[in-house]
């Protein structure tokens, strides 16, 4: 279990040494075709922010060796504001004393269409609260069940399960699971998380390896920029990454650094806030450290940065997002978890693409791909 591994490496010291990493240690992981976690540290580091054009050109070659200039578009549907955990930057916390929606069968079905409307979706990101008694593992069996005559490609971003849980949502057409670890600093962990089972860092962090167990076609992994150093963060889940790669090599990974702005929500601030170009750093060097993981970004970010970014190393993206439950037809008021900062449609975030350069690509998955040997 990654949570063993994860021991034996001191947060502190990976800090000291991602910030001491000099031009020549940048300039040796450019050099490499091959990196390893110590060369993502020097890309990472402030040494290499004087190498962003470099890193660039490079990101979007591997990018476009691997991917060619497609970007996979695919969009979040919120099934559920209920959540029994207390994350104090989330509004939809267990103390927020806010109307809490579970979406019914006939609610979701109803979302499902009004998604099929926007744009030709074929791949669909099911979110919920971590509400297990009343949004559990039968009620996203439904979800899915429901969702299958609509999209080719059913993720969910729900709250970690067992692994005959993720086995038998398999059953049920699930080819992915994203799950953010928010911070791989354990000591800090549960300042940000303190009730519920979100507090259990051990029970989440292990929740990938589960997810391998289980055999899940792919896996998003994500770190929650605002809360600790993002390099050290970063640097934890690149870890991670070659930790789950090297134990479930069957697994595709996408990786994700959605970062909190200031004042998203009335309650907490970010600790740390990355720069857009940090963001861009990140990104670059994820890719140069690995050519093959998807690189996502939500509607979180700007639009501008979105279609910059989209020929630089990302290469899947959300588009008309919304993130209340019901948000595209059954309650398009209610409370978003988070707010978007790219708000036009998926028709116009296509456009924009395309004159990019970028081919937009709505299915890229199909379920009968799972009985190709
Ligand atoms: S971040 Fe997720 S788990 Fe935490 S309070 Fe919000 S909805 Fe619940």
């Amino acid at each position: 279990m990654f949570s063993e591994e994860l021991e034996k490496i001191s947060w502190e010291e990976t800090t000291e040494a991602i910030y001491s990493k000099t031009e020549s240690d940048v300039l040796r992981a450019l050099g490499k075709s091959h990196c390893d976690v110590n060369d993502f540290m020097a890309l990472v580091s402030p040494a290499a922010e004087k190498y962003l054009e470099p890193m660039a050109r490079l990101s979007r070659k591997y990018t476009e060796e691997r991917f060619g200039k497609t970007v996979s578009m695919f969009i979040p549907l919120y099934l559920t504001n209920s959540c029994t955990n207390s994350c104090v930057y989330c509004g939809f916390h267990i103390s927020n004393p806010m109307a809490r929606t579970i979406l019914t069968p006939e609610e979701i079905e109803n979302e499902y269409k009004a998604i099929k409307k926007l744009a030709p979706f074929e791949n669909l990101l099911i979110v919920t609260g971590e509400n297990p008694a009343k949004a559990g593992v039968p009620y996203l069996a439904k979800a899915l069940d429901l969702a299958k005559p609509y999209f080719s490609n059913l993720k969910i971003e729900v709250m970690p399960l067992k692994t005959e849980e993720y086995a038998e949502l398999t059953k049920h057409g699930m080819n992915g699971v994203i799950c953010f670890q928010e911070t791989y600093n354990k000591v800090r962990y549960n300042v940000y998380h303190p009730r519920g089972m979100k507090s259990k860092f051990e029970w989440r962090v292990n929740g990938f390896d589960r997810m391998g167990q289980a055999g899940v076609h792919s896996i998003g992994m994500g770190v929650l920029i605002g809360l600790e150093d993002w390099r050290t963060d970063v640097t934890m889940m690149a870890y991670h990454l070659r930790y789950l790669q090297k134990h479930y090599w069957k697994t595709k990974y996408s990786v994700n650094f959605p970062r909190m702005r200031p004042a998203e929500n009335e309650g907490f601030q970010p600790n740390v806030i990355m720069s857009d170009k940090e963001l861009a750093q990140v990104t670059f060097a994820m890719r140069i450290f690995d050519h093959d993981v998807d690189i996502s970004y939500s509607t979180r970010e700007p639009a501008y940065i979105r279609d910059h970014m989209a020929s630089l190393g990302v290469t899947t993206m959300s588009a008309e997002s919304k993130t209340e439950p019901g948000g595209y037809y059954t309650y398009p008021q209610a409370l978003e978890q988070f707010h978007i900062s790219d708000d036009r449609t998926a028709g116009e975030v296509e456009c924009a693409l395309k004159a990019a350069g970028r081919e937009p690509v709505w299915k890229d998955w199909d379920a009968s791909f799972d009985f190709v040997k």
